[in-house]
């Protein structure tokens, strides 16, 4: 596989072509960024842990037949995906309130919902991504009836597997946003999971503590983002711990004198 132009560069993300006109090359920056673009860091090693765990979500949810856009991870940075029409919606599911739909209407920080609570915002920088009903998407055509409805079903489903997934680690998903992208293969229309499902775009909380282990240590100036997304990583066993990784809420280990003989 041959890697072609760069196509578009996003906030944490680079789509470069390929030789073959239906795939792409989306490459994982370190690059951080919150409150719509106004604060901003480059984290070493978060694209690095994004690739991975994404790529792993991804397949999981592939496995039980959530289709997506990944075909397979390359390299450290990189995966080859199908090449997809952004469909120009954030779809956002809550299981626990807490970040803008606390602020937005005055919901105790925290709250579990009785059921999971789906948004819709529309992809829009300029004006700071706003939320939009059901209504809006159908009057301005952003998506069609069947697509809405499809996507409404996945969404669901991939809450219920990732909140299973991620109980499984003793980690809370809070919320997550995922994206949906439309391909047309040999005239086949399909509409399919693209972009990438990790800790930049999932709140998740260790289940003891609350600890975030999530984006939200950047938002909130908290540090450590690294070591809490090594730690997602290290739960799901997709990285072993390493000499100078130490997870979150794991005591320092003891020094061992060795005893000689
Ligand atoms: N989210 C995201 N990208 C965005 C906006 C939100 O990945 O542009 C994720 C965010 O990480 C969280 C969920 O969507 O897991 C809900 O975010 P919220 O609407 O509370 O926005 P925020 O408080 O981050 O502005």
């Amino acid at each position: 596989m041959k890697k072609g132009k760069k196509l578009y560069e996003g906030k944490a993300k680079i789509i470069y072509a390929t030789n073959d006109k239906n795939l792409v090359i989306q490459h994982f920056k370190d690059d951080a960024t919150a409150f719509n673009n106004q604060k901003k860091d480059v984290i070493e090693g978060k694209g690095i842990l994004n690739n991975r765990i994404s790529e792993h979500i991804l397949t999981q949810l592939s496995n039980v037949g959530i289709k997506n856009h990944l075909v397979k991870r390359l390299n450290m940075r990189e995966q080859l995906v199908k090449l997809v029409e952004i469909i120009p919606i954030e779809f956002i599911v809550r299981n626990i309130a807490t970040g803008s739909l606390t602020k937005r209407l005055g919901i105790e920080d925290g709250t579990v919902l009785d059921y999971p609570l789906v948004e819709y915002c529309l992809k829009k920088d300029e004006l700071g991504d706003p939320l939009v009903s059901r209504e809006h998407i159908l009057a301005f055509k952003w998506m069609d009836v069947f697509e809405l409805d499809f996507i409404y079903e996945e969404v669901r489903r991939i809450n219920d597997f990732l909140q299973g997934m991620f109980r499984g680690v003793g980690i809370k998903l809070v919320d997550f946003k995922v994206e949906f992208g439309r391909s047309e293969i040999d005239g086949k229309r399909e509409v399919m999971l693209a972009d990438e499902i990790s800790p930049d775009t999932c709140r998740l909380w260790d289940m003891r503590t609350d600890k975030k282990l999530d984006k939200d240590r950047f938002r909130n100036d908290l540090g450590n983002l690294v070591e809490a997304y090594q730690e997602v990583a290290i739960r799901l066993n997709l990285l072993h711990e390493q000499s100078n990784i130490r997870p979150l809420n794991y005591p320092k280990p003891k020094a061992v004198k060795i005893k000689k003989k």
